[in-house]
């Protein structure tokens, strides 16, 4: 071969590379939700039985990267003559045996990361069935925690092991065998997790017991029960110290809140969990009481950003705080905290719903905001979502639809500022009753689910149906409302509202006034010395106002 033949090659292989590089980065750090994902339509097997509670028997091997034990899946036919069950389960692992009582176990296989396991009778309608599954190997993971998550298996900073876990978008199939559908959620969960002697395994609820079988190893007994969707069951593994306060129920329970931090954040811990505290009164006075108040808040450092893993939300927001009114607070814990009601509490039954975690979640912010630096704090927040808005794709999409169809931006950020107009439409009386209604009404929270439909009912006993249809096309579409204004004649001007023929309230700016008028297609006339400005605050998201924000 010629040289300069050799060298061109070299060069376009180079080319190659680095475009493939690039691309594979693109992909990974832009929109990607889920590595696998999680959801999407249930298939009929699968909708065929409810997961009751699952435990995990696990020991954690650092140096392998892997994970090695059992898994108890308890689970209740909803059909007769179920011969088969199909678990969600990663390629990752070798399953070494699979058992059950009445009826055996005649055969699984693994594949196609399902778990596909046969009996040898119908599985007795309504009853519990138990089925373990002893297994091992690597289990994912995480590339762009908690995007695009699984294991971190970190070192801080001494060198000591800091293992991580998340898995929204991927679920928990990813680390044990389960039913990766948002629409089951184990009423409990116990995790017996073994590790190296000199680390600490915080997991969701309560501790029930440290055991060593040996003087190399320990073994943290966990448990929860509380229904609990199955990506926001973990376990976070480092050299953790533990900082603890209290929180006192409106019924005069206390509760534990409880820091798991690396020895190095020590003297951050207390101030940090005293704004825990005071986050937890702010929610509860408008979400209702803090729904695991037999168990705990918890907090566990972790080298990824956050999740809001139920009583154990992940922090890793290294205590950057930012200030409101002068009152110093974490970004950070206050989202992931709110989820604690959105999307923990209450969970859509489908992941189409997200936006009912996110965007509302997201919308307490500006609440907080609201409380600790008044009417101007809370509107620069609302700012900030507008800011971040594409509109490019519906907040809701179709339904089934996976973890990875689902996630953009705007779940959050135009969802949170869905709630914004809806405020102003209902007032803020109205509002605050629906939004604790919605929070606390048994129908939609757990053990059951909520849908958007729920929200959309629900409003109707609080406002128009203007305004319920209102929301429905602001989630189902990208159409924004237009406002018009006319100069009539001098001193008169006429307005109106074009979206979808709707009546929506507004606020016109006038001569020194405010006034909230009645607006739809046909304009209203008002006289004015100056021309008036419409909806000055931005109560809604119109085309102009998005347009002019991301000029800025
Ligand atoms: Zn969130």
């Amino acid at each position: 071969m010629k040289k300069w033949f050799k060298w061109l090659a070299v060069f376009f292989g180079l080319v190659i590379l680095f475009l493939a590089a690039f691309i594979v980065i693109f992909f990974v750090s832009h929109n990607r939700f889920g590595l696998i994902p999680s959801g999407g339509k249930l298939n009929a097997n699968q909708a065929a039985f409810d997961v009751g509670y699952y435990e995990l028997n696990l020991k954690i091997l650092p140096d392998q990267k892997s994970i090695t034990g059992s898994a108890v899946i308890a689970l209740r036919p909803l059909q007769t003559g179920l011969t088969q069950i199909e678990l969600d389960l990663v390629d990752n692992f070798t399953v070494h045996s699979v058992h059950a009582l009445r009826p055996a176990v005649t055969s699984f296989s693994h594949d196609d990361n399902k778990l596909l396991l046969s009996f040898s009778d119908s599985l007795p309608l309504n009853q519990t069935v138990a089925i373990r599954v002893d297994y091992s190997g690597q289990p994912v993971e995480a590339i762009k925690p908690p995007w695009v998550g699984g294991f971190n298996w970190s070192k801080t900073k001494d060198g000591q092991d800091w293992i991580g876990l998340s898995c929204q978008g991927e679920g928990a199939k990813i680390w044990f065998p389960c039913k990766d559908h948002p629409s089951d959620e184990a009423d409990s969960v116990r995790l017996n997790i073994t590790v190296p002697k000199n680390l600490f395994c915080a997991a969701n609820g309560i501790l029930e017991n440290v055991s060593t079988a040996d003087s190399s190893w320990t073994t943290f007994h966990w448990m929860t029960r509380y229904p609990i969707n199955n990506y926001n069951i973990n376990i976070s593994i480092g050299p953790y110290w533990e900082a603890e306060s209290l929180y006192l129920t409106d019924s005069g329970t206390e509760m534990p809140v409880i820091f798991y931090h690396l020895p190095q954040s020590a003297d951050k811990a207390a101030a940090h969990l005293s704004m825990a505290v005071d986050m937890l009164k702010t929610y509860r006075k408008f979400y209702g009481e803090y729904p695991f108040p037999k168990e705990k808040f918890g907090l566990v450092e972790t080298d990824y950003l956050g999740m809001e893993h139920q009583t154990l939300n992940a922090y890793g927001n290294f205590f950057r705080y930012d200030t409101v009114n002068g009152q110093a607070y974490d970004w950070l814990m206050l989202h992931e905290m709110g989820h604690e009601w959105w999307g923990n509490q209450l969970t859509g039954a489908d992941w189409a719903d997200l936006w009912l975690h996110e965007g509302i979640c997201t919308y307490g912010e500006a609440l907080y905001m609201q409380e600790k630096g008044g009417t101007e704090a809370y509107h620069n927040h609302v700012l900030n979502f507008a800011k971040s808005i594409s509109n490019k794709k519906p907040v809701l999409p179709h339904r089934p639809a996976s973890s990875t169809e689902v996630y953009q931006r705007d779940i959050y950020f135009k969802g949170a500022y869905l709630m914004h107009s809806l405020r102003f439409m209902l007032g803020d009386s109205l509002f605050y009753t629906f939004l604790k209604d919605f929070a606390t009404n048994p129908q939609y929270i757990m053990p059951n689910f909520a849908e958007t439909e729920d929200f959309l009912n629900l409003l109707e006993k609080y406002g128009t149906k203007d305004v319920q249809e209102f929301c429905n096309l602001f989630l189902t579409g990208t159409s924004l409302p237009r406002f018009n204004i006319t100069s009539i004649s001098t001193g008169q001007y006429g307005f109106s509202v074009d979206y979808n023929g709707l009546h929506l309230p507004v606020e016109i700016r006038h001569d020194g006034q405010t006034d909230r008028l009645m607006l739809g297609p046909q304009p209203v006339v008002i006289q004015s010395q100056n021309e008036p400005e419409v909806d000055p605050q931005h109560w809604y998201l119109t085309a102009d106002y998005l347009k002019s924000i991301h000029k800025k």
